[in-house]
């Protein structure tokens, strides 16, 4: 290892940057980011580099470089378009005892500048001692996946939470085991995932009961509509890590192929009108998971926090003291009406957009069907195909209009999605004709888009 890589203080430091084109600004998209004065020294500037100097982020002296500009300098960076400007200007500095790089000159710097994956304050450089730059940004490229952009904030929360650890555990030896313990069960990726709620949690029960009583997680991540492409960056994370899946009947087997083979997977699904497994045991099961020390991830369609009972897991997990964190997903609703090409809002249409379900816990669910049955209403309806009936005598009831337009997309975002328009007056009808069995959702209030509908009706040609 020819060069050493340390971090520098850059507080009160004041850093020289000759130069003000293309490699001044590349230099100074990082420097910015430090709490150094940044003084440029050039003729002209990038308008990059005028907009930092207009935020009042760099000084720029509009002058040609002088040797004085290099006083009390902590860092130079010698980067105008002339190379041998900059290994003059270089050499002056490392005269002086000033560490300087001089822009695409190896041999003319005292330090070469690395690769960054910026988490701060967790900072990864990746050097290659200018053998491959290309070699680095690829590395780069891989690290800026694998480390969340929470980091930063989960390492100043961990700041935070070493006062209290400290005085838990005095001794520096019991402390590094103490801290090898909460990062080193389970997998490293979950781990830099947890939230602050989690890791004080997982900290304080650590304190508490000890070291042996760290391990399970519980996730509610979710699936999204089915269409493993619409799956976030961080449902796959934690689907990667997971030891356990818990998952219900709408979670297809795209989404489930992120997680290890290893893992086990446990189904909990219902068949529409079938068994279900009862919630209770649910739960029961997700705690016991967890308590075993295990990474467990409940995945459900869709986002987790929409009819799918995430309240009563979320207050099972936290009863029983276990971390619990939620991953949002894409609802169906969403995947419905991206289906059909239409705006879940319109200006001068509908101020507001309900999601509503077609059942509850006593049989068809209860809505302010006054609210629904007028002109302009628009809303996405759940589980509402064997509710179909109900809901069309309902609106009727309240005087909807019977043209009122209704979309009905099954298995949204899926390769067998269904697009079906229908009025309210039609719906039960269109459904049984269209053979819709589920899962499907209902717009109430919209038609397909002209060019969705437009191949609709070819296919239907077909
Ligand atoms: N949490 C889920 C909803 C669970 S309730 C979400 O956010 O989407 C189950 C209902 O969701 C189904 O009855 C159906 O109405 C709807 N649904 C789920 N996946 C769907 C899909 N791919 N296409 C259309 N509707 C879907």
């Amino acid at each position: 290892m020819r060069y050493l890589p340390i971090h520098i203080d850059t507080q009160d430091g004041r850093i020289v940057i000759v130069g003000g084109g293309a490699a001044a600004e590349a230099k100074l998209r990082t420097l910015v980011k430090t709490e150094a004065v940044l003084d440029v020294v050039a003729t002209r500037i990038t308008p990059e580099i005028a907009r930092w100097a207009e935020q009042g982020r760099v000084n720029h002296s509009a002058r040609e470089f002088v040797e004085s500009d290099l006083d009390g300098a902590l860092l130079v960076y010698a980067a105008s378009e002339d190379d041998s400007d900059n290994a003059m200007i270089s050499a002056l500095a490392r005269a002086r005892g000033i560490p300087a790089n001089a822009a695409d000159q190896k041999a003319a710097c005292s330090f070469i500048t690395p690769a960054l994956v910026d988490r701060s304050p967790v900072v990864v450089s990746i050097g290659t001692e200018g053998t491959s730059p290309g070699l680095a940004r690829a590395i780069k490229a891989e690290f800026e996946t694998l480390l969340p952009s929470t980091l930063g904030t989960l390492a100043l929360h961990i700041k935070d939470l070493r006062a209290k650890v400290k005085r838990s555990y005095p001794e520096l030896a019991a402390r590094q085991r103490f801290w090898a313990a909460i990062f080193g069960k389970g997998d490293l990726n979950s781990q830099l995932r947890l939230s602050e709620a989690a890791l004080t949690q997982h900290v304080e029960m650590a304190i508490e009961q000890g070291e042996a009583a760290l391990g399970g997680t519980i996730s509610l991540v979710g699936a999204g509509p089915g269409n493993p492409d619409l799956l976030t960056h961080q449902a796959r994370q934690k689907l990667h890590s997971a030891d356990v899946v818990i998952y219900d009947r709408l979670v297809s087997q795209g989404v489930l192929d992120f997680a290890r083979r290893e893992a086990e997977y446990i189904y909990v699904g219902k068949e529409a009108g079938g068994v279900s497994t009862p919630q209770e045991h649910i739960n029961a099961l997700l705690i016991e998971k967890a308590r075993q020390g295990l990474a467990v991830v409940r995945l459900k369609g869709g986002d987790p926090l929409i009819f799918g009972r995430a309240d009563e897991e979320l207050d099972a997990a936290r009863a029983a003291g276990i971390p619990v964190e939620i991953c949002p997903g894409i609802t169906s609703a969403a995947a419905a009406a991206a289906a059909i090409g239409q705006s879940l809002t319109s200006r001068g249409v509908n101020k507001s957009i309900t999601y509503m379900t077609g059942h509850d816990t006593k049989g068809f669910a209860e809505q302010d069907w006054a609210r629904f049955s007028k002109p302009g209403a628009r809303a996405a309806i759940y589980m509402g195909v064997g509710a179909a009936r109900f809901i069309q005598g309902r609106l009727m009831l309240y005087g909807a209009v019977p043209t009122t337009p209704v979309t009905i997309v099954e298995n949204a975002s899926r390769p067998e999605q269904i697009i079906l328009a229908t009025t309210v007056s039609t719906l039960p009808e269109a459904l049984k004709r269209g053979g819709i069995t589920g899962p499907a959702i209902l717009l109430l209030g919209f038609t397909p888009a002209q060019s969705v509908a437009a191949s609709l009706s070819r296919k239907a040609a077909l």
